[in-house]
């Protein structure tokens, strides 16, 4: 398993906690955690990240608006990015889409799901 460093952006507890529980079980034992976009955000700049999975609706800065702060950044251009939301309506996917996010799944997800959409990613970067 390679040795990729994960960061995890929820709002939730509870929430990070699943993530985290699924990347384990995947065997990614390397994860650092945010509770909004602004903490990702400065996670990133500080440390830095190879993927990230990221919730859309949190306080002080989103989702959308994380993945927008990251694709703004050279350094962050190819940055591999999932978000996980209950948002799962065509527009706003597209919208995702369009700020540049790599994939999108919809809560709720099971570990098998979450595995398939990484591994979907990181055999398209
Ligand atoms: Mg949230």
């Amino acid at each position: 398993m390679p040795a990729q460093k994960f960061l995890v952006v929820d709002d939730s507890l509870t929430m990070r906690r699943i993530v985290v529980n699924a990347l384990k079980s995947l065997g990614y034992e390397t994860v650092i955690e945010a509770a909004d976009g602004k903490e990702a955000a400065g996670k990133l700049a500080a440390e830095g990240a190879d993927f990230v999975i990221t919730d859309w609706n949190m306080p002080e800065m989103n989702g959308l608006d994380l993945v927008r702060w990251i694709r703004a950044n050279d350094q962050f251009i190819n940055l591999p990015i999932l978000m996980i939301t209950t948002r799962g309506n065509k527009e706003d996917v597209i919208e995702a889409m369009k700020a540049r996010v790599n994939n999108y799944i919809v809560k709720p997800f099971t570990p098998a799901g979450l595995k398939e959409k990484i591994e979907l990613i990181m055999k398209s970067v």
